[in-house]
């Protein structure tokens, strides 16, 4: 699900996904393989890509498009 925890507009982000609810669907990587990979058996996995907080909505459209709402966008620094 594409929430925000604790930003601000500065903050910068990343995905997380949260693996116990992934199904490998792999629309992630497919959408942004510079930000997800495919595990050994198709299961999405967020890469360490810190974004801007300007690129917060091209996130959320990405972290949208997962079915299993598995895709966060939280702080790149926590
Ligand atoms: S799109 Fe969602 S369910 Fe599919 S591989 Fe990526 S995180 Fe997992």
């Amino acid at each position: 699900m594409a929430s925000a925890e604790k930003t601000t507009e500065n903050t910068e982000l990343r995905y997380a996904v949260d693996s116990s609810i992934c199904a490998g669907h792999g629309r992630c990587y497919a959408l942004a393989p510079k930000d997800f990979d495919a595990d050994d058996i198709g299961y999405g996995q967020a890469l360490d890509q810190v974004h801007p907080a300007s690129d917060r909505k091209v996130m959320e459209g990405i972290a949208i498009a997962c079915p299993e709402e598995a895709i966060s966008i939280v702080p790149a620094h926590q």
